[in-house]
């Protein structure tokens, strides 16, 4: 097909796959973003295997492997430190054909942004409108400055300010009720075994910590901590620990020791938001992508995922279209592209949704029935639910 001119604004983890995989397929792309150093928020996140399977298409894998945790094993606690459930991942990475890597924010950043190569982001470029014509597409700029292409991958994530304009209406975040503290910590086994995904749960409350790679001898642990609260709560960083010792005090000793070690100062603090499943992906030129689509309650580790998954499906689509002018091709791409995510996506908002209100205790005695439930767990529920996402993507 033409080789067509793509403006992402957006140079998340979504905008930046986005990039890569259009570029790899043969086309201009210019990716713009508000900031003017890019510095993601947050420390680490999971990739599971779904994303990591878009990534090794990419040609990233190696990169990721390199950089990211070794994770071999889950175990659930309860908050006292009694263990509910210990088990090996590898049938699930047998089944799924791919491991999972958990990675530094900061790591996946690089590795996406020398794959765009940084002199196609360009910073400090706040989009803050766009037009379509019957030729082309044009984002306009807050400095006043515009730029013309045949697509535009909106990318701004979960805060979105164009993706009302795409689908026609007013899109209000959605509180689930829980506040997130998150950050990395020095990998130590009075924490946690070195290669396990460990989570303590109790109070409708949560702790979790994961292995997130470093140099050899500085492995971290990504950690974060639940609490369930009305939005709207201070979010002050000298103040964290005094939060979480309160939140936690009657605590398992590692917990304990978690509190005392982490850095406020590196540490962010997050009202968990989602967006409820939209009717539309597209509008004509425009398509949405990541958060600014399906911002999701992190609660299955899949926004990131789906955001790489959107990327690839986008650029195939792009791929067989065969349309008689570029703009039909576009129009025949978007449509697949709607058709192929629509759906997708609005399961997995569903999903963590119903697990996030599992595990944070919107119904208290579904939170005990899987606290229950967890005590008698062989690792093969947890398992078969994570097959059930990863396998239903689109490189299976
Ligand atoms: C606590 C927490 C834990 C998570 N854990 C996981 C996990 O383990 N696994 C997983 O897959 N996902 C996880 N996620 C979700 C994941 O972080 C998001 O899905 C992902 O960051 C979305 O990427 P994005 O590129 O769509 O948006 P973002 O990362 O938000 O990037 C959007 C970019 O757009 C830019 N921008 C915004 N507005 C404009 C504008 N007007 N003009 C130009 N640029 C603009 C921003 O500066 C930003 O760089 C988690 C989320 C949270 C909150």
């Amino acid at each position: 097909m033409k080789r067509l001119n793509i403006i992402v604004i957006g140079a998340g983890m979504g905008g930046l796959s986005a990039a890569t995989a259009l570029r790899q397929a043969g086309h201009h792309v210019e990716v713009y973003d508000r900031v003017s150093e890019l510095r993601p928020a947050g420390a680490a996140i999971s990739v599971w295997s779904n994303g990591i399977k878009v990534l090794n298409q990419l040609g990233l894998g190696d990169a990721i492997a390199a950089a990211g945790g070794q994770m071999d094993r889950m175990a659930y606690y309860h908050k006292a430190g009694n263990l509910l459930t210990d088990f090996s991942l590898e049938p699930l990475y047998t089944q799924v054909e791919q491991r999972a890597y958990p990675i530094a924010r900061t790591e996946l950043q690089r590795i996406l942004l020398n794959a765009v190569g940084e002199e196609h982001v360009h910073l400090g470029m706040s989009c803050v409108d766009f037009n379509q014509t019957p030729e082309g597409v044009m984002a306009t700029f807050e400095d006043g400055s515009q730029t013309t292409g045949d697509l535009l991958v909106i990318a701004d994530g979960t805060h979105s300010r164009l993706r009302d304009k795409v689908v026609g209406f007013h899109v209000e975040r959605r509180y689930a009720g829980y506040v997130n503290w998150n950050g990395s910590v020095p990998a130590t086994k009075d924490l946690a075994p070195a290669t396990s995904w460990v989570q303590y749960v109790g109070d409708h409350q949560r702790v979790s910590m994961m292995p997130m790679g470093g140099a050899a001898g500085e492995e971290r642990f990504y950690f974060f901590f639940d609490v369930p609260q009305p939005t709207g709560s201070d979010n002050n960083p000298s103040r964290y620990r005094d939060e979480l010792s309160h939140h936690f005090s009657d605590w398992a000793a590692p917990v304990q020791r978690l509190i005392e070690r982490l850095d406020p100062a590196t540490m962010a603090r997050v009202e968990i938001h989602d967006i409820a499943p939209l009717p539309t992906l597209v509008s004509d030129r425009v398509a949405l992508l990541g958060d600014a689509g399906h911002g999701m309650a992190p609660d299955l580790g899949q926004g990131g995922c789906q955001a790489m998954e959107d990327a690839w499906v986008l650029a195939r689509c792009l791929d067989n279209a065969e349309g008689s002018s570029a703009t039909d091709t576009i129009n025949q791409a978007l449509a697949a592209y709607d058709a192929a995510r629509c759906e997708r996506v609005a399961d997995i908002i569903t999903r963590a949704r119903k697990r996030a209100e599992t595990t944070h205790g919107k119904n208290p005695q579904q939170t005990q029935q899987w606290y229950e439930e967890l005590a008698v767990e062989d690792g093969h529920h947890i398992i078969d639910g994570m097959c059930k996402t990863i396998l239903s993507g689109p490189l299976e």
